[in-house]
């Protein structure tokens, strides 16, 4: 068996110690007889599992009490009109930031239910950088504000947390979730596809306070009601039990490995170590400002684009894979969420090196 580091944005890798376990318990989970892909979702064994993982889930976060935690399908992407479906509560709009391919998509889908004002956006700098506090323009009767903490496909990260004077604040956290210590409670709600550092694909979380939750727009059908999800546990409609499970072979663990305050050391190094070694050459290029990188997902260009497939083959056969950047940026992007071992990375700043003196 050869295993490869996969540098995938997302699906992305696992931790090997749940891979491991999930083969261990697939054809018969602790004695149930079942796999968990055949458990009810409502019988005692599936139940337990869902409420094991929604705690660890809130140990890990420290979520206060006074918020649900929703196991959703749809990805991320659905809670693009989930959102404001749900928060615009009435009023005109909401306040959004415009870092990237991916806040751009949210800001797309709100238009379609409120008015959206753009209270900053990077878009002429190419997305390269996240905008200070100080730049914000937000108005004073948003409903609430949203914003991406880490752009995917960019590879900018916020770092710092919004000020939004009381406004809920709304964060798609998909790439960054679960990276490193966060306070739960200076948002309003927070939401994440789970294919990067949370589980399978296939899983959302949503993470809202319940104050927000109950007042959804008109016409809004059921299933995009948080109400139907809070009231019953996400279990309204049958939810993604394998992929539930997975999450919380996940949640295990992350604690098993001290938390996130352990899980972010270790993601500020493996970060540090790769953006060390491409600002350290003459050859690579990483286009952020430094105080904006992301520590998940880093793109990098080699100093000719003609390289980049001789590039991606060699990497691929030294055991690298799925390093090729989004069509949009173009060159090479090395997404390292939290299961990406710090071999992973060395082997890649390796393999990059050594790529450099042979062909830069
Ligand atoms: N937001 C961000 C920041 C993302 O990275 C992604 C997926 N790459 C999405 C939203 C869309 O997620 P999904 O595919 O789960 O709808």
């Amino acid at each position: 068996m050869a295993r490869v580091f996969n540098f995938s944005a997302g699906p992305a890798m696992l931790p090997e110690p749940v891979l491991r376990q999930a083969q261990e318990e697939m054809l018969d989970w602790r004695g149930s007889g079942m796999c968990v892909a055949e458990m009810s979702h409502r019988g005692k064994e599936f139940m337990a599992i869902a409420a094991q993982a929604e705690a660890d889930l809130r140990e890990l976060l420290g979520i206060p009490d006074n918020y649900k935690v929703l196991f959703l399908q749809g990805g991320a992407s659905s809670q693009f009109a989930m959102v404001p479906m749900n928060l615009l509560r009435g009023t005109e709009g909401a306040d959004y930031l415009n870092t990237g391919s991916w806040s751009k998509k949210a800001i797309a889908e709100a238009r379609r239910y409120g008015g959206v004002n753009v209270a900053a956006t990077t878009e002429d700098g190419r997305f390269t950088r996240a905008p200070a506090q100080s730049e914000l323009n937000l108005s004073l009767d948003a409903a609430y504000v949203h914003y991406t903490p880490n752009e995917t496909i960019e590879g900018v990260e916020f770092p710092y947390v919004l000020e939004t004077s009381g406004k809920p604040l709304v964060a798609d956290m998909s790439s960054t979730l679960l990276s490193r210590p966060i306070e739960v409670s200076r948002f309003g709600l927070i939401y994440a596809g789970a294919q990067k550092n949370i589980g399978p694909a296939g899983l959302t979380i949503v993470i809202v306070r319940e104050d927000l939750i109950g007042q959804p727009l008109n016409g809004t059908p059921t299933m995009y009601d948080y109400k139907t999800h809070a009231d019953n546990d996400s279990m309204y409609n049958t939810p993604p039990t394998y992929a539930w499970y997975l999450s919380g072979l996940v949640f295990q663990w992350l604690k098993d490995l001290g938390g996130l305050p352990s899980m972010a050391v270790i993601n500020e190094r493996k970060a540090q170590a790769l953006y060390a070694a491409i600002d350290a050459s003459g050859f690579y290029k990483n286009p952020v400002e430094p105080k904006s990188r992301s520590w998940m997902n880093v793109p990098f260009t080699l100093a000719s684009p003609e390289l980049d497939e001789t590039f991606l083959k060699e990497a691929k056969a030294a055991g690298l894979t799925t390093l090729k950047g989004h069509r949009s940026v173009g060159g090479m992007r090395a997404s390292i969420y939290n299961a990406m071992p710090e071999a992973g990375v060395e082997a890649l700043i390796s393999f990059m090196r050594e790529f450099e003196r042979t062909r830069g």
